[in-house]
């Protein structure tokens, strides 16, 4: 069979959900010629996204977890084309890629289409700031890995600013508030307690971390973490308040100014580093793409079958998907638990559907939710699924539970074997406990 006549199953995004799917399609189909399977992401490298909370703080270096789509794919057997979607005609069964362009403005591709057998969304989700005035403008999210990046060197050059500058350390000046007590924001506060004395201990002796140097952490709702259980929540808010954490909860955020943050009450809370962490969205491009049927946070509204509800070529996987949950109200939860078992699951389907056979449903099994407060402490709540109901874990297991989600990200990548060889090197170079520049 010429190989333009074989079944193509594009897979765009390929994030934490979408790199598994298009490593393993490759792997199974792609090599042995039984499909072609084409990745299309509109950045060059993979980075687990749950770790660039690690990356704006500074604790984790980039290059040391980043991958390249175009050497994966080779690798793996399926073709990575870089680019950023726009549109989908399924009638025409084809995908629009915008036009790519170099940092010097050079066209690199043009607008272009790329037609499918099997479309497979996987474009993730993104911060909503609900159009709160001054957000977009000030406050920095956690979205991309550039964005972790700029955040992080925005932290830098703060603490370089207040040592070099002849007055004394303004109030604010160092003041960093994350709106929003979500795991993101949460694991951020511990994390950057922990890092942003480590700048200091770099000679940056003007600045007094007691005095000077404060996290504000704040929710709109009445806990923190309100989306795990209270117990977890109870036990992550002592933690972060005895490292000296301020937590605020029932604070509602009505604007963000260029040196603070306002909340609904009027009260003014000084902070010249922001981050918005609070709520997310599938990507403003999935509204109404297609005529696919999109909800109000743009997902695109899927069957357990994992197909969009109005065409059943167009798979949807990821944050950008709204699956239903049998015997719950609210459809599987954006993280990367759900992320990793649906590109398992949507290989499986793809075979089916490659070799005729009727689809499965797709179950979403809750593990339990772990936090990691920044080295300082890791606790979760795991679901025992013989018991039927979650358990309170913490300190050690707790760690390597929490690593475990990722080690299976890994291994979903390149293999058991190479991750458990990565895992045992890993931590042998020499190097600065933080990023520096
Ligand atoms: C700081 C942080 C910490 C987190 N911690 C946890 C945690 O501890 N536990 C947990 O379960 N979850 C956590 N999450 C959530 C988790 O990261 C997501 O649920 C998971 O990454 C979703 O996977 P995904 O494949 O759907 O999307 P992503 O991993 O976000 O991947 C989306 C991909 O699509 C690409 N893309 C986007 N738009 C386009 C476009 N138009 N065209 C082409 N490509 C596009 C992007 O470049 C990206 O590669 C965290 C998230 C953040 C931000």
């Amino acid at each position: 069979m010429a190989n333009s006549e074989l079944h193509h199953v594009v897979v765009v995004g390929g994030g934490a959900a979408g790199l598994e799917l298009a490593t393993s399609l490759g792997d199974k189909l792609g090599k042995k010629g039984l499909a072609r399977v084409t990745l299309v992401d509109r950045a060059r490298t993979h980075i687990w996204k749950p770790l660039l909370h690690a990356v704006a703080a500074g604790s984790l270096r980039r290059s040391q977890h980043e991958l390249n789509y175009l050497a994966q794919a080779h690798w793996h057997g399926f073709r990575y084309r870089f680019g950023e979607l726009i549109g989908i005609d399924p009638a025409a069964r084809t995908i629009t890629l915008a036009a790519s362009m170099d940092e010097e403005g050079r066209e690199i591709s043009p607008e272009q289409a790329l037609s499918y057998d099997t479309l497979v969304v996987a474009v993730g989700s993104i911060t909503n700031d609900f159009g709160t005035p001054g957000a977009a403008q000030y406050a920095v999210p956690l979205d991309t890995p550039d964005q972790a990046s700029r955040f992080n060197r925005r932290l830098v050059n703060a603490f370089m600013r207040a040592q070099d500058q002849d007055s004394p350390v303004r109030p604010g000046q160092l003041h960093v508030a994350i709106i929003g007590a979500g795991a993101t924001g949460t694991e951020l506060s511990a994390e950057l307690h922990r890092t942003a004395r480590s700048i200091i201990e770099y000679g940056l002796d003007k600045i007094d971390p007691e005095k000077d140097l404060r996290i504000v952490l704040l929710e709109a709702a009445d806990r923190i973490l309100p989306a795990l259980p209270p117990k977890l929540s109870a036990n992550v808010f002592a933690e972060l308040t005895k490292l000296g954490i301020i937590v605020r909860v029932g604070a509602r955020v009505s604007e963000v100014l260029p040196d603070g943050v306002r909340l609904s009450d009027g009260e003014v809370i000084p902070s010249e580093l922001v981050v918005w962490a609070a709520g997310v969205k599938a990507p403003d491009v999935l509204a109404g793409i297609g005529g696919l049927e999109t909800n109000r946070i743009n997902q695109l509204v899927v069957r357990q079958t994992l197909q969009t509800t109005r065409d059943d070529n167009i798979f949807a996987i990821g944050d950008c998907a709204s699956c239903p949950r049998p015997g719950s109200k609210q459809p599987v939860p954006p993280r990367a638990q759900a992320a990793h078992q649906q590109a398992d699951f949507m290989v499986k389907q793809i075979v089916a559907r490659l070799a005729g056979r009727p689809l499965r449903n797709y179950v979403y099994r809750d593990f339990g939710s772990l936090v990691s407060l920044g080295g300082h402490s890791t606790v979760g709540s795991l679901m025992g699924f013989v018991v039927g109901h979650s358990f309170f874990i913490e300190g050690m297991f707790a760690r390597l539970m929490y690593r475990s989600l990722y080690k299976m990200h890994e291994a979903a990548l390149h293999g058991g074997g190479r991750t458990l060889l990565g895992t045992m090197l890993l931590g042998s170079r020499p190097a600065p406990a933080v990023k520096l520049h």
